[in-house]
């Protein structure tokens, strides 16, 4: 085994596809040192910029010295603190639903939620460009797993005409993480009403961004039903780690006998959740947050005019460069970090062959001047390349 191993790297380097990790030396912000070197960086989901708020880190160091650092045994023995449960009672209010449960990434959390809620005979139908722990989560459920064309409404609507199954999912996520696009939810929640299915939206990328006061893309929809179970995860826009899920009481009450990423697993220390707590409170404050992060957004877009590579259309706070090929977006790269800023290049098998890009990641801790300064090397990358 370990020669297969060995010659499967081989290959992937051959391909351009080998990923190498940065060595972080600063806490994560738009300023880092990164293999003892610093950067302005546009790599982190840290939207708002609260990865290294005062007030979060003061909150964590408070209530660490109140309820300990582990919590200890899984939620269904000892391990439910209050501020896990303050937590989940404070994030169903904010997005606006019934209950919540948390649970210690989003990867557990889809993998728990859909392994939970549908099985053999059951059906998910599933945009072909949504993250990889969705896909795990249906694989892991058993149920008949259904893939439709990116956004593609009509594309759905056919396979949901024809589905036999006794119950139906529908699992997208709600903004694409490698293409800052929205999904056409409120589409799909009519669908769900004309043909008896549910809908479970991925929330990572909305959370905290979109929506009134940050609650996510649901409210940016104004969308409310019975038939929606959201997932946002806590360590993208809220700065800290974990997940949540959010839906109708009985949901909630199921996935905690049922999910077992959730039962069988230990929570997140409950002083994260203190943290998450104060977190949230920054977010549904951060009105001012949000404004100066959409300026950021409309000046990229206004200004970044350049031929042979263009920006996708997103109107969030993912704005990814098509590139193409995957060793000229390792080349871009390279030279904007010859410049002192990191922007990562993204490559198959994240996203499809031949859509090699640069994802810019925006965020409320950038200046308009650090945006400045990406563009002006953006602009040299693309004279130094044709
Ligand atoms: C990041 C991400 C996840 C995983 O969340 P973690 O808390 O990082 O495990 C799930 N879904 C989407 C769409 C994501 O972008």
């Amino acid at each position: 085994m370990l020669d297969a191993l060995q010659k499967a790297l081989e290959q992937r380097e051959k391909d351009g596809l080998l990923r190498q990790r940065r060595l972080l030396d600063s806490p994560q912000a738009e300023h880092i040192v990164a293999d003892t070197k610093p950067y302005l960086s546009f790599c982190s989901n840290d939207y708002l910029g609260l990865a290294n708020h005062p007030k979060l880190i003061a909150a964590m160091q408070q209530a660490a010295g109140i309820a300990g650092v582990g919590s200890g045994a899984s939620g269904l023995v000892t391990g439910h603190h209050r501020y896990h449960d303050d937590l989940e009672k404070q994030l169903a209010k904010f997005v606006n639903l019934p209950a919540a449960l948390l649970f210690s990434t989003g990867y557990m959390a889809n993998i728990g939620v859909l392994g939970a809620l549908v099985g053999r005979g059951d059906a998910i139908f599933a945009d072909k460009l949504n993250h990889a722990c969705l896909n795990d989560g249906g694989y892991y459920s058993l149920a008949e797993f259904n893939r439709f064309a990116h956004n593609d409404v009509a594309a759905l609507e056919s396979l949901l005409k024809t589905s036999t199954a006794k119950h139906k999912l529908i699992a997208v996520d709600a903004v694409f993480s490698m293409d800052g696009d929205i999904a056409p939810i409120p589409d799909y929640l009519a669908l769900c009403e004309k043909y008896d299915a549910y809908l479970y939206v991925d929330d990572a990328h909305g959370f905290g961004v979109l929506g009134e006061h940050g609650a996510g893309s649901l409210s940016h929809f104004n969308l409310q039903s019975p038939r929606i179970i959201m997932m946002a995860t806590l360590g993208k826009a809220a700065g800290v780690a974990g997940a949540f899920v959010a839906g109708q009481q009985v949901v909630i009450d199921y996935l905690i006998q049922t999910a077992k990423s959730y039962v069988y697993s230990t929570p997140a220390p409950p002083a994260l959740s203190a943290t998450l707590s104060a977190s949230v409170n920054i977010i549904a404050q951060g009105d001012a947050l949000r404004a100066h992060l959409y300026a950021l957004i409309a000046l990229l877009k206004a200004e970044l005019n350049l031929t042979k590579w263009q920006l996708m259309p997103s109107i969030t706070s993912i704005q990814p460069l098509l590139i193409g090929d995957n060793f000229e977006a390792v080349r871009v790269s390279r030279f904007l970090q010859a410049k002192g800023i990191l922007v990562p290049a993204i490559r198959p098998p994240t996203v499809p062959k031949n859509t090699a890009r640069l994802r810019i990641s925006l965020s409320a801790a950038h200046s308009k001047a650090d945006v400045m300064r990406l563009m002006s090397a953006l602009h040299e990358a693309e004279k130094e390349f044709s």
